[in-house]
């Protein structure tokens, strides 16, 4: 080839070059993608995102001129990860500390959690509207799932539940939260029967509604499974499975205090029966190990001067008085369920991840759960899976991957990818090194936008 034709096609390829722009709405620069499912890192990389939605990844290297008026954020190096789920949230209190919920929201967002799912409370029309608010993007606050009211029995310890008797009641419970346009089924064992809580499995199952929650004592937990069952909150209940003199306690009428009967006799090998059946059968478990343990620790701990009270509005601080009220006469009456459970959860949770059962990250955060405060508990949650065994890539899978794998979007969550959703944070330290780390946040991306 003759000098002066090589010089033209340099100048064609680099005026070609030059003229490939690409255009986001947002670009993030530099960043070590936190891939949770691989426990990979992946550095160098930018993500362009339009609207809501990556658009693309790839190497720095192959990131052509970015159109003007593009929105830059440079992580330098720094940690992109997908937003965090708190599987196990309350919105409450009746119609006067609406405004105080409301304001909960962005407390989620400035820590991190893209996404709650509501188990249930009293604010049913509210919650519907600020979640629908939030998709429009007239609001802002974490995308919610909801339950809406709880399915308890006649006399619910809830206020805002719904009565489940029978099969009856039970279809028209189910009636009424699909007029609501509820995301799943909560149940409540505040005066539930074991019957009218098959009822309720049964019946949503042929709705194709899943069911997680509290169930009555009495009530046989494989036989639960069988029908449909699709998740089970807090560890009690998986734990009562898991102590062969279960059935002769559960007669007494004991309410929780059998607990501590059940704690002591945690057998590890029928408990290991237990997780293969729940993990066969996709069944979720939402230990809320924070709360337990802020629970455990109420009467010795000084809270008045958290920072994040701030936060919390003068209306929910009342509502904390209650479990206050509620320690102190456990403590009178000799009760360390939660002490005891703390260290029976331990024994339990490794073997219960390594059989492949669905553990979900839920902190139980909202009004009348003392001093679990909404975003900030979510990390005490993960931080606590990892003081009980698991590593901190097992620890973020439960909230990362497992969150939106219950509402059947792992392909639109989950990963830093093209086509997925553009809700993530970028942290200062690797989360996969100390679970700690993933309260380094620097910047969260919600629906694209940078908050
Ligand atoms: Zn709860």
């Amino acid at each position: 080839m003759k000098f002066p034709s090589l010089v033209l096609l340099l100048f064609v390829f680099l005026t070609c070059q030059k003229r490939e722009t690409q255009s986001f709405d947002l670009v993030i620069l530099n960043a070590s993608l936190v891939e949770v499912e691989e426990g990979l890192i992946i550095e160098g990389q930018f993500v362009g995102i339009n609207q809501d939605t990556i658009a693309q990844i790839g190497d720095m290297a192959e990131l052509k001129q970015i159109s003007d008026g593009t929105k830059t954020l440079d992580a330098k190096g720094n940690f992109v990860m997908p937003g965090l789920w708190d599987m196990h949230v309350h919105f409450r209190g009746g119609e006067q500390l609406a405004q105080e919920n409301k304001d909960l929201l962005q407390m989620f967002l400035q820590f991190g959690v893209t996404t709650v799912r509501d188990a249930g409370g009293d604010l049913n029309t509210q919650v519907l509207d600020w979640k629908n608010k939030i998709i429009e993007g007239k609001m802002q606050g974490p995308q919610i799932f909801t339950s809406g009211p709880k399915l308890d029995g006649q006399g619910p310890a809830w206020p805002g539940s719904l009565n489940v008797m029978d099969s009856i009641s039970a279809v028209k419970a189910l009636d009424s939260l699909e007029i609501l346009g509820v995301d799943y089924v909560k149940t409540y064992d505040g005066d539930l029967s074991s019957s009218a809580f098959y009822s309720i499995i049964s019946e949503a199952q042929t709705r194709g509604l899943k069911v997680t929650g509290h169930m009555p004592l009495s009530a046989d937990f494989e036989k639960a499974i069988a029908l449909g069952l699709d998740g089970t909150e807090h560890l009690y209940y998986v734990l009562k499975s898991c102590a062969p003199i279960a059935d002769s306690l559960s007669e007494l009428g004991m309410g929780y205090n059998v607990f501590g009967p059940l704690l002591d006799a945690y057998d590890p090998a029928m408990a290991q029966k237990v997780f293969e059946k729940m993990a066969s059968n996709n069944v979720t478990v939402t230990p809320t190990f924070y709360i337990s343990k802020t629970l455990s620790e109420l009467l010795s701990t000084d809270h008045s001067q958290d920072s994040l009270l701030e936060n919390i509005g003068p209306g929910i601080i009342a509502t904390y008085q209650g479990r206050i009220e509620r320690a102190k006469k456990s403590q009178s009456q000799g009760n360390n369920r939660y002490t005891k459970m703390n260290a029976v959860s331990k024994q339990m949770l490794k073997p219960m991840y390594e059989a492949g059962v669905p553990i979900l990250a839920g902190s139980d955060a909202g009004p009348f759960n003392s001093y679990v405060y909404p975003g900030a508990s979510l990390h005490g949650e993960l931080a606590l899976m990892v003081q009980k065994g698991l590593s901190p890539q097992q620890a973020l899978s439960t909230s990362i991957i497992n969150g939106p794998t219950f509402f059947g979007l792992e392909d639109i969550y989950c990963s830093i990818k093209q086509g997925r959703k553009a809700d993530l944070i970028v942290l200062l330290k690797n989360p996969l090194e100390q679970i700690e780390n993933t309260t380094s946040i620097q910047w969260v991306v919600k629906n694209g936008v940078v908050n």
